[in-house]
């Protein structure tokens, strides 16, 4: 029997080796912020912008980074961090409010960039937050409106949300089907809501929905009110540390001082539409400064062949393809919001720049999930995470091919939508 296992009997008695190689693999640093900026497109920015990027980065580096990773998985919503982002005033997009400090676009745009190079759920609280709950407010409510609800949402004691979308009217929300009825002196509001960012967390929420002349209203809905019915939207693949609502409107009843008396037709939607395109523009932007950071870190750190998978030339040319089209972005998108900050930004204009942006930020995305191998599918080396967000701002605010058909229309003069 001895005899029958010569190779076993030869293992035990050789030396025990005091490790096995390739047992433990090295903890990377993701999340070294790299300031690229080869076309010095970021130049010249003034103090008090910066101010708001250092604030946005500073928050996630500290707040966001240690945390995020196990929130995105548990798809919790971190209502803890929209009050931050109050007290830090990153809220307002770029939104001047009295009481509050100037914040010009770009220092919005900047905080924008810097939340999504974070986290996209945390990017997208404040777009829903700023940019479509507060800005229609202040852009079509009345002065008590405007009085009772700007400053909590700025400062984040209070949450809103921004009701457009449909189950059955997605792209083409224009076509929307809620109704809003006069009745008593005020409305009853019935109808479908889908994806609404915050519908179900917050205190108000800004439903579009079909008046008796047959146009898109606006309406102040407080989130508490009988008939509003509000589910949170499970079993999502992007964005996991927001939650987005299917509402249900079942005879809503308002007072007539509900409605906004500066939103009367799709149009005054539409201006609000037209203003938060860019933002999720810059928030693309920062989904593609994270994922190249991540890559360029990762690809230092992580050996294989016995060297660095930096040192492989075609390595190499994917970081330099990636540098390539970030510069591209960062160009562009500086250059759409100094148009935009000059009242020279068209819609089309706006839409370039959200087709751009996400289209080049996904294909970043994937380069980079792939460059990081396996562990570029767990959601703790950041670049998963992105990866997953992009595909949601590929989609709202206009999918990809709603700003082509936008774009394509201010090209040709022909409208291809139906
Ligand atoms: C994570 C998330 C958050 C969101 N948050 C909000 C929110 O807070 N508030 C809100 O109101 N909405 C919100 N939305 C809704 C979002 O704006 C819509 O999902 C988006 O407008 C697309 O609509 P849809 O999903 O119904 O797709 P559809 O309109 O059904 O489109 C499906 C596909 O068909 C394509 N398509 C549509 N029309 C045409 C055409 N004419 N020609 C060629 N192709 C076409 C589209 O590009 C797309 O690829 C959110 C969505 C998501 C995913």
């Amino acid at each position: 029997m001895s005899n029958s296992k010569p190779e076993a009997s030869a293992r035990a008695s050789a030396p025990r080796a005091t490790a096995l190689q390739g047992t433990s693999e090295p903890e990377y640093a993701l999340w070294e912020p790299l300031d690229v900026d080869v076309a010095g497109a970021f130049s010249g920015i003034s103090a008090d912008d910066l101010a708001y990027r250092d604030r946005a980065r500073e928050f996630v580096q500290t707040e966001v980074r240690p945390v995020i990773a196990g929130i995105w998985d548990r798809a919790e919503y971190p209502l803890h961090f929209a009050k931050r982002l109050g007290e830090l005033d990153l809220l307002r997009d770029g939104i001047d409010l009295p009481g509050f400090p100037h914040q010009s676009l770009l220092a919005a745009s900047l905080t924008m960039m810097e939340l999504a190079r974070g986290d996209g759920s945390v990017a997208t609280i404040a777009g829903v937050q700023g940019g479509l709950a507060l800005r229609s407010i202040a852009y079509c409510g009345s002065e008590e409106q405007r009085d009772r609800w700007l400053e909590p949402l700025a400062r984040g004691t209070e949450i809103g949300a921004f009701a457009l979308t449909e189950p059955t009217h997605g792209s083409d929300s224009v076509s929307l089907e809620t109704r809003a009825e006069s009745r008593d002196g005020g409305y009853v509001l019935t109808g479908h809501k889908k994806w609404i960012g915050s519908g179900s967390v917050g205190q108000v929420s800004v439903v579009w929905a079909r008046g008796d002349d047959g146009q898109v209203q606006g309406f102040l809905v407080p989130q508490n009110a009988p008939g509003y019915r509000a589910t949170t939207i499970e079993g999502k693949v992007s964005l996991r540390a927001i939650w987005q609502a299917h509402i249900e409107l079942d005879g809503v009843r308002l007072d007539a001082d509900a409605k906004m008396p500066g939103a009367n037709s799709f149009k005054d939607t539409a201006r609000v539409l037209q203003a938060t395109r860019l933002g999720v523009a810059w928030s693309a932007l920062g989904h593609a400064l994270g994922v190249y950071e991540t890559a360029v870190h990762y690809a230092k750190q992580r050996v294989q062949f016995g060297r660095p998978l930096a040192a492989s030339q075609i390595v190499q040319a994917r970081l330099s393809e990636m540098l390539s089209q970030l510069t591209s972005l960062q160009t562009l998108l500086m250059q759409l919001t100094r148009a935009e900050d000059a009242g020279e930004l068209s819609g089309p204009g706006a839409s370039l720049g959200k087709y751009t942006a996400t289209r080049t930020a996904r294909a970043m995305a994937a380069n980079a999930r792939d460059l990081l191998g396996g562990n570029g599918i767990l959601t703790e080396n950041r670049v998963a995470r992105h990866f997953a967000d992009i595909e949601a701002l590929h989609t709202y605010e206009g999918t990809e091919t709603v700003q082509a058909l936008i774009i394509g229309r201010e090209i040709t003069g022909m409208s291809a939508f139906a």
